[in-house]
């Protein structure tokens, strides 16, 4: 990691397989990145706790999730991949960013409350306090930037916040206030054709499937609702596969579909087809680089304690002069 490069520190929860969206909404930014800034990427495992039943496939989600991450081009002996709670000192400031953090704060803000009601059942105090640990994540490695989608301003404002209380609470400028890296995030839908694409709403497509599964789940996708036979025109406007085909295939067959689609030309089934082969071999080096690194059981853990080895330096760092300003004993 390069000391001169500005910093970017980015978590996401261990979900396992990653699929599309994930692929378009963050990964390839997080494969960008790299080039210009030292980059941070967290697996926030101890976050995935505060809405999980089971911690059964933790473990296997964490590898499964770190292995797609390497096969899309996050290189590890450059950018630190580590598990969050391979780093404890992340819960030690957390408790210190707690106390300069109102508790009506944090029952107020929207996304608690969507989580109380998603969850009434397990209302637990991690849930209220999810946002200071995730301000403990970013300034912790003193990170300049969190790259976000617009929707997730408000998280880093937060963060920005706690970090401004603490530092004039303890008149010390120790910790850093991170910025936003905004990022233009496509929405990518499911194959419902309405929600985000989502493991939990079954709708995904994964990155790691074989090219039958691909064609198989792509098959399943939602059209325009309008079109119900062949002969009848379609508005890709309105259809998902419309807008995979504007991220996957050539200019030429956009076109193609387009136009085709229009005045019924192409039917439904061969449109999926072509999105599917498009798809397909996008994804192929993907694949080829993610069957090389399954073949060496031991290498993700190797990158993850690696990774943590070197997130931990720099957290104890920070965490010595948080200690020094607080005054503790
Ligand atoms: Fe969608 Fe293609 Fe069917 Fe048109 S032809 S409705 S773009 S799947």
């Amino acid at each position: 990691m390069s000391p001169s490069k500005d910093r970017v520190f980015s978590g996401a929860r261990p979900t396992g397989r990653q699929h599309l969206g994930n692929y378009l909404g963050a990964i390839q930014n997080y494969v960008a990145l790299q080039d210009q800034f030292a980059c941070i990427y967290c697996i926030v495992d101890l976050h995935a706790l505060t809405t999980m039943e089971t911690t059964a496939e933790l473990r296997d989600n964490t590898r499964e999730m770190t292995l797609d991450w390497l096969a899309a081009g996050i290189r590890p002996k450059e950018t630190i991949v580590f598990v969050q709670s391979h780093v404890t000192e992340v819960t030690e400031l957390h408790t210190m960013l707690s106390m300069v953090t109102s508790l009506g704060k944090l029952t107020d803000l929207p996304t608690f409350k969507e989580k109380v009601r998603l969850q009434p059942h397990n209302i637990n105090y991690g849930l209220v306090g999810y946002p200071v640990l995730m301000t403990a994540d970013i300034v912790l490695y003193k990170a300049k930037y969190v790259p976000v989608g617009i929707d997730q301003a408000p998280h880093i404002e937060f963060a920005r916040e706690v970090v401004r209380s603490f530092n004039h609470r303890y008149g010390t400028q120790v910790l850093i206030e991170p910025e936003m890296k905004s990022t233009e995030v496509p929405k990518v839908l499911g194959t419902d054709g309405t929600r985000k694409m989502s493991k939990s709403l079954d709708n995904q497509i994964e990155l790691a499937s074989t090219p039958e599964e691909t064609l198989k789940r792509v098959m399943t996708m939602v059209t325009d609702p309008q079109r119900v036979r062949r002969e009848d025109p379609g508005n890709p406007d309105v259809c998902n596969v419309f807008s995979m085909h504007k991220i996957f295939s050539s200019t030429e067959e956009v076109e193609m579909v387009n136009t085709e689609c229009r005045r019924a030309g192409i039917g439904c089934v061969d449109c999926k087809q072509l999105f599917a082969k498009n798809l397909n071999a996008h994804l192929e080096p993907f694949r080829e680089r993610r069957r090389e690194l399954e073949s060496k059981p031991d290498h993700v853990w190797d990158v993850l304690r690696d990774g943590a080895q070197r997130a931990r330096k720099i957290a104890a760092q920070t965490m010595q002069e948080v200690r020094d300003a607080l005054g503790l004993p």
